[in-house]
């Protein structure tokens, strides 16, 4: 039974954050997107864009873990039925430990249980991505297959005459669209 005033060994995280170059552009900050028909096209990194309105900036945000054991003077316990909290001066946890060396292995353990949890939430972001940048794909295109319709009708609407000349029976609504 620990009691306030005892030294333990508590298991500690530090996180470090340093930058990288973006691993899907290549610092280029520009992706090629192939669809499922060959088509390649190139449209703006979503990997590095941290949101808002900078847009891809060509690097991203890593986080460096760092594990620790440090010794400390329990100032606070509370106990609840379903654990025990110990409170140190600017820290709480819930494991407390007699010596270092089983503060090191469990500081360990939560080391690989966060770089599991972050291999898996970024492999999830890729994906979701991914699917994203196909679908912004799609976007433009249907964006750009429309507005060619509307350039080929407006063309033909100020071509009545040519059209009127090619084919002089022709019936009243013909020349819409139908330029070939
Ligand atoms: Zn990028």
């Amino acid at each position: 039974m620990r009691q306030i005033g005892d030294m333990v060994w508590v298991a500690r995280n530090r996180y470090q954050e340093f930058t990288q170059v973006c691993p899907d552009c290549l610092g280029t900050c520009a992706a090629e997107i192939t669809l499922a028909n060959g088509d390649k096209h190139s449209i703006a990194c979503g990997m590095c864009d941290p949101g808002g309105y900078t847009g891809s900036t060509g690097y991203i945000m890593r986080t460096q873990t760092k594990i620790e054991a440090r010794q400390m003077e329990i100032s606070a316990i509370e106990a609840t039925r379903e654990k025990t909290t110990y409170r140190f001066y600017d820290w709480s946890c819930d494991e407390v430990f007699d010596t270092e060396t089983e503060a090191l292995v469990v500081a360990e353990k939560m080391r690989l249980e966060k770089e599991d949890y972050d291999h898996k939430r970024m492999i999830w972001a890729k994906e979701h991505r991914d699917r994203t940048w196909t679908f912004e794909c799609s976007y433009y295109r249907r964006q750009i297959s429309d507005a060619k319709q509307t350039i080929a009708y407006a063309e033909a609407r100020l071509n009545i005459a040519k059209a009127k000349a090619k084919e002089p029976a022709a019936s009243p609504d013909r020349g819409e669209g139908d330029a070939a």
